[in-house]
């Protein structure tokens, strides 16, 4: 399968551009609209069909490239049916999954970061979102975050993967890029607290919001397009 990371260094977004070789099929997971026309040459530098545009959440930090990549090359985009994003193509949840030549995506939901976040799973790879980072996870203190659900989702959606399976975040802030759930099994400072300790931490951060989040949002409930 190819597989290529991408960065947003404004936002310390990774987008990920997946894609079955012989079909030229592809997906991209959590595009950024201020990187579409890099990833628009990539797309037919490689001579691939982008069948769906995907997006692990309703991101508060970036807007989603998806509305504008459906614009230019013809995919369908795709959220959590829980986000309600009425502009999106495909509302996903649990279960469902999508097909780019002999692969599949598999949708699994892991709420807490927000409550409509979805990971994506194919073959030995999971596309983590903000609900799991290298040694560190997503906040949970707005868009309906909640500790105790992001406890659950990575303890038993995540963590019940194989140990093997490789872990791509979709942002890092230390210059890492991939993990693995038994990397952060061991490792992970907050999971590794346990329950009481993990829902202490994440409800005390203290965090500053997002500087984008009143544009952000509003703008990714309309697929990352001002209409
Ligand atoms: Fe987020």
């Amino acid at each position: 399968m190819f597989l290529r990371q991408l960065f947003d260094e404004a936002t310390w977004t990774y987008t990920y551009l997946l894609a079955d070789e012989q079909s030229k099929e592809a997906i991209i997971i959590d595009s950024v609209v201020e990187k579409v026309e890099r990833d628009v040459k990539l797309i037919n530098e490689l001579g691939l069909t982008l069948k769906y545009a995907v997006d692990t959440h309703v991101h508060a930090d970036h807007v989603t490239g998806a509305g504008l990549l459906r614009e230019r090359i013809g995919c369908k985009t795709g959220v959590a049916s829980s986000e309600g994003v009425s502009c999106a193509d495909m509302a996903l949840k649990e279960g469902d999954s999508l097909q780019f030549g002999k692969y599949a995506l598999k949708i699994l939901e892991t709420p807490g970061h927000t409550s409509g976040c979805l990971s994506f799973v194919c073959d030995d790879k999971v596309f983590t979102g903000d609900a799991l980072f290298i040694r560190g996870c997503g906040r949970t203190d707005f868009q309906a975050g909640d500790a105790n659900t992001l406890y659950d989702s990575i303890t038993k959606k995540l963590y019940a993967l194989p140990d093997n399976t490789t872990v791509y975040p979709a942002h890092d802030y230390k210059g890492m890029m991939l993990s693995t759930i038994a990397e952060e099994k061991a490792h992970n400072p907050r999971v590794t607290l346990g329950r009481e300790g993990f829902v202490d931490l994440m409800n005390n951060l203290n965090l500053a919001m997002p500087k984008h989040i009143h544009v952000a949002v509003p703008a990714n409930m309309k697929c990352g397009l001002d209409k």
